[in-house]
């Protein structure tokens, strides 16, 4: 930076361009970083719960969202500060792992920040704070795992699995319907999943949505639904015991990789050329015919003049039909993906009981269901809904429940929702603190006061009073030595999350300890910002 004067002797600064750096140090930077990551759990914190709000969030395209999902929030939130992108991928990172629980990791995390802070104040060393909150985190997980109940269900009795979804799903958008939404995501990961291993592979749940319709119409279908319809307006639309030739190769003669110039000078030439293209095409044909397919899935296009082909010779045919899809369609049927059609055989042939074509609305909107398929491992979840916004939000929420639904078979093990969990983590963290002698006792109590971020957090969301109503829970969980006492948000008269069916998996409620911890403990870490000036 320098002084300097003009020519009528007024002063002006001259400034490089690398001053236009700015950095905070030491205690600032803490300060700073904690203030960054609670104005996200400011945001977030009104979203938690069955009466949470959802957020309007419009992309700079002009897209309108509308949803509760912590997640989603801070993903289209366009975050360009450095902690904020750390809350963000504290969400993701939950979703990745459980699927469900992005809105109170960040609560969590939070409240965990808003703490520190206070701690930061009274002069305690962030390593010191840390250290605590790592200890405190491990109680409560430890607890969380003794007051674990665990969930018993099997093929025929889903009813818990439902439950437990339903939980999720009460404090999404579409909990009108959360029943029926329960239902089919539980029958849907029950039909993929591997009870004897304990696995779900979720790739095998396809989840369309069309507009139109109720969400009451939303439906599971065992097997794949294909946003596409037949090639030609006149094919049958309905196949029954279909053998499918799933084709990556189009309907055309193959194009010489070498260039190449042919000559036509007459007309005889030209028509050689164009009877050899028909031959060309009328060979592909009788090729899927001699194998015995009774339906073409093409992942390409093929013109007019096939297609013309291909309904004359009574064989119908779906063309663009995405790569995925093919995927999902070949396991379904237990078909084989050709890539050419000199390797077409009758073994690589898929095969369903019934191939049909729907219409929906008013429009030519028509879909194809390929039902009642060789290996039934597959199903889709077919989204119906007024508009686009809800059915992406319905998308999100099933997306939730099915999360749950395939926690619980690799791990049946459930706490008490409602905030009940952490009530009863944060007493014991209470407790464990007096066995510490040092200054890390005081961390210990921070982290027992920021679990309760999310019981006030559900009882303000409710029009509760949040001290009175957490006192009041927090007093009835000692005295009656209950670890399922919680909120009740939906005023139904108990307290007690066992009889009110309000549970959430123990895994992820771990998860969501472990997560907003390792967040914290980072920020904490933090002693310097350098970032480059607005200027
Ligand atoms: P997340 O994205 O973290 O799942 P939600 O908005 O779905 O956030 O809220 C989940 C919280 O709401 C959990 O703490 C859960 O226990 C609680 N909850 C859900 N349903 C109920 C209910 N019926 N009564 C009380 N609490 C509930």
């Amino acid at each position: 930076m320098a002084l300097a004067f003009d020519e009528y002797c007024r002063s002006f600064i001259i400034l490089r361009e690398q001053e236009s750096k700015s950095r905070l140090r030491g205690l600032d930077a803490q300060k700073a970083n904690i203030a960054a990551g609670v104005a996200f759990f400011r945001i977030l914190r009104t979203s938690l719960g069955p009466k949470g709000m959802d957020k309007i969030l419009q992309s700079p395209d002009g897209d309108i969202t509308i949803t509760n999902d912590g997640a989603t929030i801070l993903e289209q939130m366009d975050v360009d500060n450095q902690i904020g992108k750390l809350m963000v991928e504290l969400s993701q990172s939950q979703d990745y792992e459980i699927g469900d629980g992005t809105t109170g990791v960040v609560v969590m995390a939070g409240a965990l920040l808003e703490q520190a802070e206070k701690l930061l104040e009274r002069g305690i060393h962030p390593i010191r704070v840390a250290e605590g909150f790592e200890i405190s985190s491990r109680i409560a997980v430890d607890h969380l795992e003794s007051i674990a109940d665990t969930l018993d269900f099997s093929a025929t009795n889903i009813e818990p699995l439902v439950q437990t979804c339903m939980t999720t799903l009460s404090s999404k958008i579409v909990n009108r319907c959360k029943r029926s939404l329960a239902e089919i995501a539980v029958k849907g990961v029950m039909a993929v999943a591997d009870l004897e291993r304990r696995d779900v592979n979720l790739d095998l749940i396809k989840v369309e949505g069309k507009v139109g319709g109720k969400l009451e119409d939303t439906e599971l279908i065992y097997g794949i639904l294909v946003d596409k319809d037949m090639s030609h307006p006149q094919m049958p639309k309905q196949i029954q015991d279909a053998n499918i030739a799933i084709l990556t190769c189009p309907f055309e003669p193959p194009k010489p990789k070498t260039k190449n110039k042919v000559d036509i000078d007459t007309v005889e030439k030209f028509q050689t050329l164009l009877k050899q293209e028909q031959q060309y095409f009328d060979d592909m044909v009788q090729k899927c015919k001699d194998v015995g397919a009774t339906l073409v899935i093409c992942q390409w296009g093929f013109d007019d003049e096939a297609n013309h082909l291909l309904m004359h010779r009574n064989l119908p045919a779906v063309r663009w039909v995405g790569g995925v899809e093919l995927e999902l369609i070949a396991i379904a049927t237990g078909g084989r993906i050709v890539p050419r059609f000199q390797e077409l055989t009758p073994e690589k042939l898929g095969k369903a009981g019934l191939v049909r074509e729907k219409a929906f609305g008013t429009t030519e909107d028509r879909m194809l269901y390929i039902e009642h398929c060789a290996n039934s491992r597959a199903v889709t979840i077919f989204i119906r809904g007024g508009n686009k916004m809800i059915i992406e939000e319905t998308k999100r929420s099933i997306h939730d429940a099915l999360c749950v639904a395939r926690n619980l078979i690799r791990n049946n093990s459930i706490v008490y929702g409602g905030g009940a969990a952490e009530i009863s983590c944060s007493i014991a963290v209470e407790a464990a603190a007096d066995k510490y002698s040092g200054v890390e006792q005081y961390a210990i109590r921070a982290f027992a006061d920021a679990l309760d971020a999310v019981p006030i957090a559900l009882a303000e969301n409710s029009g509760l009073s949040p001290i009175e109503t957490l006192s009041a829970v927090k007093g009835q969980q000692m005295k009656e030595n209950n670890h399922c006492c919680g909120i009740d948000c939906n005023d139904t008269g108990t307290n007690d999350m066992r009889e009110q069916n309000v549970f959430e998996t123990l895994i992820g409620k771990q998860q969501q300890i472990l997560l907003a911890t390792q967040v914290v403990k980072m920020i904490l870490k933090i002693d310097d910002v350098i970032s480059p000036s607005e200027y």
